[in-house]
Parts: C-alpha cells; sequence; structure tokens
C-alpha cells in the first residue's frame, strides 16, 4: 500500500481527528508563506524584524507602513482551495475535533468550518484591536479609514495604538488558546500537520503531545519538517493534491473518490 493509500486508510478510520494548518495550506490561494523557498522571510530576512510588537508600538512609522502594506495585503481578496476544502469533508463525516491553525487569514472558517472549530492561535488578521483598550472591530472599517487618508488611525474610543488582532513577536500568546489546542492534542486519535515547518512554538508541540496521547501522526507538507521524527506517515507534495487525496470518501469498491 502506498503512503498516501495508508494515510487516507488511518484518516477512514479515525474518530476524533485534529489537523494543524501552517502558512503552507494558503500558499495556493495566493498568501506567501515565511520560511518556504519562495517565503518572505526567506527572500527578505529583515522583514522578520517589522513582525516585533516592541517595533509596531515605538515606532510610527512602522505602524504607518504596516496600515499602508494592509491595503494591498493578498489575505482579503484570497479564496479557500482544494486543500481547505478538503478538510472540511472531514466534518461533514463528523470525524472532526478542531482544526488548529498557524495561519491569521480566517479560510478555513471562509471554507465554511463553524468558527469554534477552528483555534486560532496566532490571531487573525481579519478583527483589529485596540492595544490600549482592548476595543476589537472588523479590519475592514480600519482599513476604509486607511484608505479615506488616515495614515495611523488610533482608537475610536481611546485613542490608543490600533494593531491587527493577530500575535507579533514578543506578544504573549492567548493562554485560554493554547490550553484549547493542547486539549484538542490529548483527546485526538490522529494529528494531520499540514503546510507548516513545524519550527514555531508552541503550535508545533501539538505533534509530539498528540503522539505522547496515544494518536497517529500524518505530516503533509512540501519538504521536511522539524517533527518528521514524530510521523507515521511523511507525506511530501502539494497540499492542494495530497490533502483531497487522503480526506477523500471511500468508495464501496475500494477506490477513493476525491473531494473537490
Ligand atoms: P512556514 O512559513 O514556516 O512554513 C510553511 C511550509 O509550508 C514550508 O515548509 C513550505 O515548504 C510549505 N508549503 C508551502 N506551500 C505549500 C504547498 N502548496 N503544499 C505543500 N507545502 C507547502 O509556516 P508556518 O509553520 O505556518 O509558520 C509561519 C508563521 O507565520 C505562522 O505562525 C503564521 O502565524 C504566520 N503566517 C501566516 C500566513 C497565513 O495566515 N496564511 C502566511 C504567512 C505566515
Amino acid at each position: 500500500m502506498s503512503d498516501v493509500a495508508q494515510a487516507q486508510r488511518w484518516v477512514h478510520d479515525a474518530r476524533r481527528i485534529v489537523v494543524l494548518t501552517g502558512a503552507g495550506i494558503s500558499t495556493d490561494s495566493g498568501i506567501p508563506d515565511f520560511r518556504g523557498p519562495n517565503g518572505v522571510w526567506t527572500r527578505n530576512p529583515t522583514a522578520e524584524k517589522s513582525s516585533t510588537l516592541q517595533h509596531y508600538l515605538a515606532d510610527p512609522e512602522v505602524r504607518r507602513a504596516a496600515w499602508k502594506h494592509r491595503l494591498r495585503a493578498p489575505v482579503f481578496a484570497a479564496k479557500p482551495n482544494a486543500g481547505h476544502r478538503a478538510l472540511l469533508e472531514l466534518d461533514r463525516r463528523g470525524q472532526l475535533l478542531a482544526i488548529v491553525t498557524q495561519n491569521i487569514d480566517g479560510l478555513h472558517q471562509l471554507a465554511g468550518h463553524d468558527p469554534r472549530d477552528v483555534i486560532e492561535v496566532h490571531g487573525t488578521s481579519r478583527w483589529a484591536r485596540c492595544w490600549g483598550c482592548g476595543d476589537r472591530r472588523p479590519m475592514g472599517e480600519l482599513l476604509d479609514r486607511v484608505r479615506a487618508g488616515e495614515v495611523d488611525p488610533p482608537c475610536d474610543l481611546c485613542g490608543g495604538i490600533v494593531k491587527s488582532d493577530t500575535i507579533l513577536f514578543g506578544q504573549d500568546l492567548v493562554p485560554a488558546v493554547i490550553e484549547a489546542a493542547m486539549f484538542a492534542a490529548d483527546h485526538c486519535d490522529l494529528v494531520i500537520a499540514a503546510g507548516s515547518t513545524l519550527s514555531v512554538f508552541p503550535a508545533a508541540n501539538l505533534v509530539p503531545r498528540a503522539k505522547a496521547a496515544g494518536a497517529r501522526v500524518v505530516i503533509v507538507n512540501a519538504e521536511p519538517t522539524r517533527m518528521d521524527r514524530f510521523a507515521d506517515a511523511l507525506l511530501l507534495g502539494s497540499l492542494s493534491e495530497l490533502l483531497p487525496a487522503i480526506c477523500a470518501t471511500s468508495t464501496k469498491d475500494g477506490e477513493s473518490r476525491p473531494i473537490r
């Protein structure tokens, strides 16, 4: 049996699947990853520095550049691709415990997942939050203000600094969100890690944690990851092809019918 067929069988037989997704699942939707061969940071290592909380809060120039950049960010025009849609089939079959995503693009929800099933460990770029009073509102409202001429729109309520509701470097993660992700890892019987170098923590810890709890581990990525030693199946290739293949519904005659 091929690795893909084996993984498909395990997915088919699992009852409580957790999927951990990274930036790689969204590259076929036109959103570049950070550390892949064409990643934003691979091509421009200094870009990593502008993603730190301290720089954002201290330097108005960094904020102005960030708001300008957001106006053209591919995330707001992106649509879910075949990889995102394949995961929806797990939900339809009642097998999905949770999607834990490192992504901030909201594409799992756009694909049709109930937002309560998507644990966004690094926050979301679709909302904005005031660093001062915590007021949270849709990113679209802030972008409208930027289009209207505000270069660094302050909070309407308290005048504080507004940022995307994502977790920047130097910013604390939200404990309840990480606990929910680790709870899912402790209670799944199969984890699929898709499109991540599995080098960002604590998200990457979900893999050894699920393994320690007795779950099977399927890793799907274009290149090796830091957690490959925990994999029961390691599938190297395109997520838009491999996820539909392993989430395919088995037909009576044993052939698989990919989800489109
Ligand atoms: P990463 O950039 O470290 O790794 C992405 C991996 O996906 C790479 O190994 C790459 O080779 C692989 N990949 C890319 N396209 C693929 C494809 N079509 N098929 C198969 N594999 C593919 O991503 P990460 O581990 O998620 O860490 C990056 C951090 O940056 C995340 O924590 C996230 O918060 C943030 N980020 C998010 C987005 C997004 O929301 N879409 C995009 C870029 C970065």
